[in-house]
């Protein structure tokens, strides 16, 4: 992988990892009404919010390895063949770990 590729991939994985841990802190911080507490309305906005916070946080686990396989040379690597993605792929989704072919069934 060309420096430019790896450079410009750490800037979108590191501005993705920001946007991710912000909207994190905004739904952690998010204030439920006591008073409605009971209210099937808070329960299921909570679930929404704990749902959505979930999904966050598997996404930033994804940025974080990808910017840990930056750091030790093997970003870009498909992690069942071990082929180089393609840079089409990894600039539409630079967290990706498999190549297009393992794309669809992942571990
Ligand atoms: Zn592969």
């Amino acid at each position: 992988m060309s420096e430019v590729t790896s450079v410009a991939a750490r800037a979108l994985l590191e501005a993705e990892r920001d946007a991710l841990q912000t909207e994190l802190a905004e739904l952690d911080g998010r204030d439920y009404d006591a008073n409605f507490a009971d209210s099937s309305q808070v329960t299921a906005e909570r679930g929404e919010a704990e749902r959505l916070s979930n999904s966050l946080r598997e996404t930033l686990d994804e940025v974080e390895a990808a910017l840990a396989k930056l750091d030790d040379g093997t970003y870009g690597l498909c992690e069942e063949c071990g082929e180089a993605i393609s840079g089409a792929r990894l600039e539409a989704m630079p967290a990706a770990r498999n190549c297009i072919t393992h794309a669809s069934n992942p571990r």
